[in-house]
């Protein structure tokens, strides 16, 4: 089964929803919603965009199997 459909496009364009909050890391206002795909299946992460440090992770449906991509 796959989890993520083989990308036809050169960019893979994925929403990425501003998060007003800082990072509890590097303290940059840079944190982001957006989803990921792992070796375990999907993800809904908030992410700082300055040192990737994870601020929240939960899994998700696969919006592949639910016929969302
Ligand atoms: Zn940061």
């Amino acid at each position: 089964m796959k989890i993520y459909p083989q990308p036809t496009e050169l960019f893979i364009n994925e929403a990425v929803e501003e998060v007003d909050d800082g990072c509890e890391r590097c303290g940059a206002r840079r944190l982001a919603r957006y989803r990921v795909v792992d070796y375990r299946g999907w993800l809904r992460v908030v992410k700082c965009r300055a040192c990737l440090h994870t601020a929240d992770a939960q899994r998700i449906e696969s919006p592949v199997l639910s016929g969302e991509l």
